[in-house]
């Protein structure tokens, strides 16, 4: 096969099992959104309920349904679902939906009210990111969920936040955040809104080892760490100090493998000349495929033992590596684009270096020109 993903859903349960075991006695969301981080939605959010995640996250609606069109029924919340979307499919999906606005909540009623079934909410509060939930209009918000609750149009059943710098340890906007969001918790107290699911920590916050007794809650939103990555390697240490297995691994074949002398200059602009005659290899894969165009050669593949870096500019299709005059690879063998690295081969996080990203993009933006392949499904007993 020209390219494709291997993903290992033992190595992904194995993820989640460490996640709940960082959780206590928190329940755990695995988040599945953005086709579960490149890792292909359905098979990993099956994978991660018999790891153990009680729950699946999602950003859109779309995502949502999906995973209840494959007959999974365990409970899940999308949060980005902007005003006058179809919320009545969601409803009656049994989605649990996020209520950062009254534009947001007044949608949600009128749906509710139109499909006969009382929506499950989760208030979402802005403690510090200035991304998404409420911020000044807090209290208003935190009453008009109270009257619409008290006349049983809708169940608050979380309150959630986010953490913008949950990777670095020690950090003290983390804690300014817990500060807020404690408080908004007291608030949620006073008004006699009863909240039963708070929740907050994403793989960072699980991670950190300052702030997971602090940060869990009831529940743990695990997304990165799910799929075997660190949060920030550098900041926090690489998926194997965390306990945690790469669950990705891209593989393509060679088009081609050719000598060329030294002198030659390699690929669009010419950006790369070779210091001495070489073997270069062409990779079946390019920027079509999600593979980062501004990489340079501190990424490459794996082949026969040993690391062949990037030679040139990365084309829509394919890329050329330096294999070194000595290589035995020959035109159609397979590579390894990258992978847990224990064999030698580059890591997500090489990757992520190589082209100035984060592993999360790396992973996610692999194209639908690459199959995703699902291996040890928890029936193969493998
Ligand atoms: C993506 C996301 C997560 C997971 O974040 P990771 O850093 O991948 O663990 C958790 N919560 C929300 C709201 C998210 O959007």
């Amino acid at each position: 096969m020209r390219a494709f993903a291997e993903i290992d859903l033992a190595a992904l349960r194995s993820n989640v099992a460490k996640i709940r075991e960082r959780a206590g006695t928190s329940r755990v969301m695995a988040v599945v959104k953005a086709d579960a981080y490149g890792h292909g939605l359905i098979p990993c959010a099956r994978a991660a309920i018999s790891g153990g995640a009680q729950w699946l996250g999602v950003a859109l609606l779309e995502e949502a349904i999906a995973i209840r069109s494959a007959g999974i029924k365990a409970r899940t919340i999308a949060w980005l679902v902007p005003p006058k979307s179809d919320l009545d499919i969601a409803i009656r999906e049994d989605i649990d939906l996020s209520i950062p606005s009254r534009e947001h909540l007044v949608d949600v009623i009128s749906s509710g009210r139109k499909v006969g079934v009382v929506p499950r909410v989760h208030l979402e509060i802005d403690t510090g990111m200035s991304r998404g939930g409420v911020l000044k209009e807090f209290k208003e918000l935190v009453s008009a969920l109270k009257s619409a609750s008290d006349r049983h149009e809708i169940e608050v059943v979380g309150v959630w936040s986010h953490f913008a710098r949950a990777d670095e340890p020690g950090e003290p906007m983390s804690i300014d955040q817990l500060a807020r969001y404690r408080e908004a918790l007291d608030y949620l107290l006073v008004s006699g809104l009863e909240v039963k699911l708070q929740h907050m920590a994403n793989s960072a916050a699980i991670f950190n080892d300052s702030l997971t007794s602090l940060a869990r809650f009831d529940m743990v939103r695990g997304g990165i760490a799910t799929y075997g990555l660190s949060p920030d390697f550098k900041m926090m240490g690489n998926s194997n100090s965390l306990g945690l297995k790469p669950v990705m691994t891209l593989k393509a074949q060679l088009q081609l493998v050719k000598e060329v002398p030294a002198g030659s200059s390699v690929g669009y602009g010419g950006t790369y000349t070779l210091k001495s005659d070489t073997k270069l290899g062409v990779v079946a894969m390019g920027y079509g495929d999600g593979i980062p165009r501004n990489s340079n050669d501190r990424a490459g593949v794996f082949v026969g033992g040993k690391r062949a870096p990037i030679a040139g500019r990365v084309s829509m299709d394919q890329f050329v590596v330096d294999l070194g005059i000595d290589s035995s690879a020959k035109s159609g063998d397979l590579v390894t684009v990258f992978g847990d690295g224990t064999t030698g081969e580059y890591t997500a996080d090489d990757w992520a270096v190589a082209s100035g990203s984060i592993n999360y993009e790396i992973v996610t933006r692999i194209g639908p020109r690459v199959p995703r392949i699902h291996l040890h499904h928890e029936s193969d007993h493998s």
